[in-house]
């Protein structure tokens, strides 16, 4: 059977859990070959435990993506192990660290979110570009946020980062396609995975159109078709996947008389 990855070496941030780990069974099962990477190894190890059960192909990296040295050799073990980078997913992120108004917020709350979510996409991209372009080509995919269309109180640095991130793609995008390259944002909104299901008891889903929080098996089908050649003419895109919860303002009409 054909998968839509067949022959692709795929390289995934924070695969150890949730949207990641997800988007690493499913290119596997389709194909690829796939560099399991986050900061926690033995999740990572899991991951790719999984993959190669079902008779996939992944090894397990440890690194930091806010780390420039780490990221060097999360890409270069790539290259050693699989000859190519064709795919370069950057998903790892964490929520704000601090709950907390703009002016409550410290530096170092900033720095961290900054950091991990926004810097770590520079970082891995721009060395993965001059690889693409050597090797013909290549899909870069970055994991943007409902709330970077959308901002919401007591998360700027979260809201600042993901926003950052649909505009570093659009410029990438504009910068590359020339070189075959393309670049996509995914958007997810609320999604059922350890970053976020704390959340989810004292919350209610009705400022979701579709009324629930999103499984990471949905978010990774769109990664997916945007890594895939089905997104052959995609670049410079956002792909919201939030049940349509950025697609409308919430209007509090009140109850009664
Ligand atoms: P998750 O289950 O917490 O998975 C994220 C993984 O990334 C974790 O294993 C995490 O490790 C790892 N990671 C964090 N910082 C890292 C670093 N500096 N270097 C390497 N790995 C790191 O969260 P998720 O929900 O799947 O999130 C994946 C992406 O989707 C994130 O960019 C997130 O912002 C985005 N997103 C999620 C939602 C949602 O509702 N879940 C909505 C919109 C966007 P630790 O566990 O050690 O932190």
């Amino acid at each position: 059977m054909t998968g839509r990855l067949d022959r692709k070496v795929a390289l995934i941030t924070g695969a150890a859990s949730g949207i990641g780990r997800a988007s690493a069974l499913l290119f596997a099962k389709e194909g690829a070959s796939v560099s399991v990477v986050d900061r926690a190894l033995p999740g990572a190890q899991e991951t790719v435990a999984v993959i190669t059960k079902a008779r996939g192909e992944a090894i397990a990296i440890e690194a930091d993506v806010s780390s420039a040295a780490d990221v060097e050799r999360m890409i270069k073990r790539t290259v050693d192990t699989y000859g190519r980078l064709d795919i370069l997913f950057n998903n790892a992120g964490i929520s704000a660290r601090t709950l907390a108004f703009t002016a409550d917020l410290s530096e170092e709350d900033w720095d961290a979110v900054l950091d991990t979510n926004l810097k770590s996409v520079f970082l891995a991209s721009r060395l993965a570009i001059p690889i693409m372009i050597r090797q013909g080509g290549g899909v870069i995919v970055n994991t943007s946020s409902a709330q970077g269309i959308g901002g919401g109180p007591l998360v700027s640095p979260y809201c600042a980062s993901k926003a950052g991130i649909i505009l570093l793609t659009k410029t990438m995008a504009a910068e590359y396609a020339k070189q075959n390259i393309r670049v996509n944002c995914i958007c997810p909104g609320m999604t059922d995975t350890p970053m976020m299901s704390a959340y989810f008891s004292s919350l209610q889903m009705d400022f979701i159109p579709q009324g629930r929080p999103g499984d990471p098996e949905e978010i990774a089908r769109a990664a997916l078709f945007l890594a895939s050649d089905d997104a052959s003419y995609v670049t410079g895109a956002f792909l919201p996947v939030d049940g349509g919860w950025s697609a409308q303002l919430v209007v509090p009409y009140k109850q009664g008389p």
